[in-house]
């Protein structure tokens, strides 16, 4: 069992091919930012990198590819469920990096449901499989007996996670969760300073025995010479200063071997409230809340903060005026204390730092808020702790403005004016590229420009309005679903957005040959393929008795005008081109009148559907239905109905089919083509 460690100062413990490891050398002290007692001391001296990395590569890579993806899928809800049932032990010890409990929900349950969404993201939209398909088979010959298909698989190396202080546990979680996925083992390093919460969490995962040995290691302090031991299988995933990135980046072992290098650094990110939007209106409600929240919520350590408000000139003093009533009424002091609403920063380096990088702001922007504020704690000794006032300033000069170029990683924003919509757009891209944006507006003329013009130096675009405030996720959440990165400044790559995220720890590759070829490799019937029809209907046959390739190719069915018209009084479909043989005619595409399409997916069905009770327990969809040839009455009808691929699902006890389903006329001419999705019991 893991001790409560929120009492006493501890050593951290690094994890290292499969054992705990605790370093003799005396290390960083890390102190609690809200009184400055010891939580900790960080060390990796003495911990063997390249042996790290051999044995990620050989224990953890072999022992995750055995897996599929859903099995791997189904391993990060079962971790998600273990952590969050003992979140309140995370939710304790953050308190020591300075974080209220709303800043740690967004850390601890945030980062947990990361890994539920990459979860249900890798069983819906992965196969249960070792191979992910990218796009569609390519046809690359004439007669297609030689073709291609994009696939991607996972890399063989070890996935280096760097990640910042602010978030210990989500920085974590959002990555580790496409990584475990893609099949690939991670080596996570956090930041020093609050590198004591990500320690926790780690040793509950290990406790769970969820991941298969070698998934996971972790250094507690410094990477010492491990990236200089990477090569072009293993990918580094950083989270933190633009400096640190670009000189990891340039790592002669990472430059010279093309490791993956994807970044996330900062970014001065900025908030448009759109010239529509008056004072005293729902949208200057929203634009003023969503400011200071951003300001305030884990005291603006937060990568997606909103540095820099681009609002309209003449709006200027009425933001202003709201913005200092609002920061006013914030409450500052120990997060323990539940009225309070805005901690102190994660250490008293953090606390320097924001506080030079606020005093060169201030040399070309009107502070307006929180200068010469006497700090009013509750429960907290302003001596003891990190803590800082919110500070609202206002630029002196739109465009030359240090806020375009200074991140304070604190509780800072500044106050830009505006002229109009091209002033705003260049504004905005004065930030030289970063994670998110907002607009405020309710005019959708506004919305597009003001987007059109800003979204190319933007990973993320908010829009927001009353309409959709209510469920808004808001301006500084990131969400597994969408990328979190942005170009430039912000770094140049992207995490998470859904099953992209996996991709980046998988290598995509384009393979060629004989259809019958890609059919093995994929496990995916590719046109072309050899079909297998034997005496029994695919339909009566169970999901694990159901090769890929069985087929039925069914008898005809002609097609005649009264089939039109019978279904055009069934369905009320009663368009033109089926119902008045001049019209269809004077229809480009048409000599005259047409079967309906759904007419044609319906008589599809039936000539290949089995009719008895069997296996078969429901058809769920059609994707990529195509109709690529008209059918005239007196036109001949077969189908090739063909089992293209097959999705067990894990702990069910049915699978889904996919099946190939190709309307052919009497010519041979194709005039439809589709996959029907069925579900199968096992
Ligand atoms: P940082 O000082 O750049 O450190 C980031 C990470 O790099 C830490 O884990 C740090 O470890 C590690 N590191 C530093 N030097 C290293 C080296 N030579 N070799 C290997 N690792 C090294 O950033 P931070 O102060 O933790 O975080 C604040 C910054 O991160 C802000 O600029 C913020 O904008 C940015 N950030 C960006 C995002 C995003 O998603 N884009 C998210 C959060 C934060 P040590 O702590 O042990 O030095």
């Amino acid at each position: 069992m893991i001790k409560n460690q929120t009492s006493k100062s501890m050593k951290l413990q690094s994890y290292a091919n499969g054992e705990w490891y605790q370093s003799t050398a005396s290390g960083l002290i890390l102190n609690n930012a809200i009184n400055g007692d010891v939580v900790a001391e960080i060390s990796s001296e003495g911990l063997d990198f390249q042996d790290m990395l051999d044995y990620g590569r050989n224990i953890g890579g072999p022992a995750l590819r055995h897996y599929t993806f859903h099995q791997r899928a189904l391993m990060l809800k079962e971790l998600g469920k273990y952590l969050m049932d003992r979140k309140e032990i995370f939710y304790q010890l953050s308190t020591a990096t300075g974080a209220t409990r709303t800043d740690s929900w967004i850390d601890i349950e945030g980062g947990i449901s990361t890994l539920f969404v990459f979860s249900g993201k890798g069983r819906r939209e992965m196969p249960n499989s070792h191979v992910y398909l990218d796009g569609n088979q390519e046809t690359i010959s004439r007669n297609g007996s030689f073709t291609a298909q994009h696939i991607y698989t996972p890399i063989h190396g070890v996935a280096v996670h760097i990640n910042a202080f602010n978030f210990p546990c989500w920085g974590m979680l959002e990555k580790l969760a496409p990584t475990l996925l893609a099949g690939v083992p991670a080596i996570v390093k956090p930041a020093s300073q609050t590198a004591y919460l990500t320690e926790l969490m780690v040793k509950h995962i290990i406790e769970s025995n969820i991941l298969p040995e070698g998934s996971l290691q972790l250094i507690s302090g410094s990477t010492g010479d491990l990236l200089h031991h990477l090569d072009f299988q293993d990918a580094v995933s950083f989270t933190g200063s633009a400096s640190t990135g670009l000189k990891l980046k340039k790592i002669p072992a990472i430059v010279g071997n093309s490791v993956r290098f994807f970044m996330e650094s900062d970014s001065l990110n900025c908030s448009i409230l759109g010239k529509d939007v008056e004072p005293g209106s729902d949208e200057f409600e929203l634009f003023i809340k969503e400011l200071s929240r951003e300001m305030t919520v884990k005291t603006g350590q937060k990568c997606t903060a909103i540095r820099r408000a681009i609002i309209p000139s003449s709006k200027v003093d009425a933001v202003a005026e709201t913005m200092i009533a609002r920061l006013s009424k914030m409450t500052l002091g120990n997060p323990q204390n539940e009225s309070v609403k805005m901690g102190p920063l994660a250490s008293q380096d953090q606390h320097q730092d924001v506080m030079l990088q606020a005093g060169k702001l201030a040399q070309d922007n009107e502070v307006l808020f929180g200068k010469s504020v006497e700090l009013e704690l509750l429960d907290a000794d302003v001596n003891k702790g990190a803590f800082i006032s919110p500070i609202l300033m206002c630029a002196k000069n739109s465009s030359t403005t240090s806020a375009h170029d200074i991140e304070a990683f604190g509780p800072i924003s500044t106050l830009i004016p505006y002229h109009d919509e091209e002033d705003a757009i260049q504004l905005a891209a004065l930030g030289k590229g970063s994670l998110v944006g907002s607009i405020i507006t309710n005019n959708p003329e506004i919305a597009t420009r003001l987007s059109m013009g800003a979204a190319a130096y933007h990973g993320r675009l908010l829009i927001l309005n009353s309409s959709c405030a209510k469920e808004s996720t808001g301006h500084g959440s990131p969400l597994p679903h969408l990328i979190h990165g942005g170009p430039g400044r912000a770094g140049g790559s992207e995490e998470m957005g859904g099953i992209r995220g996996v991709k980046h720890y998988m290598q995509r590759t384009a393979i060629q040959g004989s259809p019958d070829m890609l059919t093995a490799i994929t496990g995916s019937w590719m046109q072309g393929s050899q079909r297998n029809t034997d005496n029994l209907h695919p339909f009566q046959k169970k999901f694990n008795e159901l090769e890929i390739g069985d087929s039925i190719v069914t008898g005809k069915r002609d097609i005649t005008l009264e089939d039109i018209e019978a279904f055009a009084e069934l369905s009320g479909d009663k368009f033109y081109a089926h119902m008045d043989e001049d019209a269809a005619k004077r229809n480009p595409f048409f000599e005259g009148r047409v079967a309906h399409g759904y007419f044609l997916v319906s008589m599809a069905a039936g000539l290949f559907v089995w009719p008895d009770e069997g296996p078969v327990l429901a058809n769920y969809g059609m994707d990529n239905l195509r109709f690529s040839s008209p059918v005239y009455p007196g036109d001949s009808l077969k189908v090739q109905f063909t089992c293209k691929q097959k999705v067990n699902r894990e702990n069910e006890e049915y699978g889904e089919v996919r099946w190939d389903t190709t309307i052919i006329n009497q010519n041979d001419e194709v005039v439809a083509n589709y996959d029907v999705l069925t579900l199968v019991a096992e």
